[in-house]
């Protein structure tokens, strides 16, 4: 407890690395209409008398991949780079470092093409959980990879109000989209009031997922006996044949410390 009294108390004084590590590509160009600097929207630059790509066609490219993730401004944010293995108490930092070397041996099999299994991470909320799976997410974009990010309730809801449509329509979308995507992550798959029909759709989906060897990175904060009294033994044990488990346990939610330092740290304990 002092010692992580002690990492409290100096953190503050660190540098904010994270606003010099990774550069914001939406500030540069918030409005897609609003012309690059470089190229003034004509996507080449002259080196000379030579027409060359303008670097922002990259960076548009890599804004439209998230968009089309699932990937919102705050989830881009979450990146390996910025988890910080510092806000986790003694007790509980080996079970964190495990975690984040799972989640970067899963992107290295992605990559690689040798990814079969899927991880869960499963603890409290603020135990970094969500971090870890857009951190996954983030890498897998950036490396060109078709990723799909989205949250349990939200994909429930989509589904749902698809129910009875075209396929075309937005909610059918959203399924295929589940299905088929090279690496899904499922975020908050918590406590729900699920239905049988609920239920059957979470199955189909993972089943599918599952026989199709395409893996998937679950997020939840139920314990594996909720998990099955909520969604049933046979998606569990789908679950449990296909992603390995890894528990994140934090002594306080890590949003809230971060979110009270940057409250309460006093401007002159931050410079120093
Ligand atoms: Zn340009």
């Amino acid at each position: 407890m002092a010692e992580w009294e002690r990492i409290g108390r100096i953190l503050p004084a660190l540098p904010p690395r994270a606003a010099t590590a990774v550069p914001d590509s939406r500030s540069s160009f918030p409005d897609p209409e609003q012309a690059c600097p470089r190229c003034h929207g004509r996507g080449v630059v002259l080196l000379g008398d030579r027409a060359v790509r303008c670097s922002c066609m990259q960076e548009r490219a890599l804004i439209r991949r998230q968009e089309a993730a699932g990937l919102t401004a705050a989830l881009q944010r979450q990146t390996f780079a910025r988890f910080d293995l510092r806000y986790y108490e003694p007790d509980f930092l080996e079970t964190a470092r495990r975690s984040l070397l799972a989640a970067q041996e899963f992107v290295r099999e992605c990559v690689e093409g040798k990814a079969r299994r899927g991880l869960m991470f499963t603890g409290p909320v603020g135990s970094g959980k969500t971090f870890l799976a857009s951190a996954i997410a983030n890498a897998l974009v950036e490396k060109g990879h078709d990723v799909f990010f989205v949250v349990v309730p939200e994909l429930l809801e989509a589904i749902r109000n698809s129910f009875g449509r075209s396929e075309s329509e937005a909610g059918g979308e959203v399924e295929e989209r589940a299905r088929t995507s090279g690496v899904l992550v499922l975020d908050d798959l918590g406590a729900h009031n699920y239905t049988d029909w609920t239920r059957n759709t979470l199955y189909s989906l993972l089943n599918y997922r599952v026989n199709h060897e395409l893996p998937t990175v679950i997020t939840t904060n139920l314990s594996l006996e909720q998990l099955e009294y909520y969604l049933g033994e046979r998606t569990t044990s789908r679950i449990l044949e296909h992603c390995r488990v890894y528990r994140l346990r934090v002594g306080q939610d890590i949003r809230r410390v971060k979110a009270s330092r940057a409250a309460n740290a006093p401007p002159e304990e931050r410079d120093s």
